[in-house]
């Protein structure tokens, strides 16, 4: 049901940007979703385009693409910065799973390639924003 909130805080962000920007419809709709957003982007693309979208009129004719955002963490030591993705290389399979679902879990597998700490921060990659608004005036 988490995928339902998304869309629909997207779509009425989406909608009150447009009215900020005075559009009588918004033709292309960019979206940036972080790589270690716990979201299921099926779930999420089928409920913006086959239950929002359709019953919206301004948005209707809407296009809109999704773009990930790469996760990018940081380690609270050394300050070392790497990319979520090379870690996850690394794993096996049933560990990178489990942080797939819950990034917390990346603390249990994952250490700072330099220092080994297990102590680092998410700095880029979660969440999900509206990068960019097209329309017709
Ligand atoms: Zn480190």
């Amino acid at each position: 049901m988490h995928e339902w909130a998304l869309a629909e805080a997207v779509v009425s962000t989406a909608l009150e940007e447009s009215k900020k920007e005075g559009l009588k419809e918004i033709t292309k709709i960019k979206l940036k979703i972080g790589e270690l957003q716990q979201i299921d982007i099926d779930t999420f693309k089928f409920v913006l385009n086959e239950v929002i979208q359709p019953q919206n009129p301004m948005i209707k004719k809407a296009k809109i693409e999704l773009e990930t955002e790469r996760g990018i963490l940081k380690c609270r030591v050394c300050e070392h910065k790497w990319a979520f993705k090379e870690m996850l290389k690394k794993l096996d399979e049933e560990e990178s799973e489990s942080i797939h679902f819950i990034p917390e879990m990346s603390h249990i597998y994952m250490r700072c390639p330099k220092c080994k700490s297990p102590d680092f921060e998410i700095v880029q990659g979660r969440g999900v924003w509206i990068d960019s608004i097209e329309g017709e005036k």
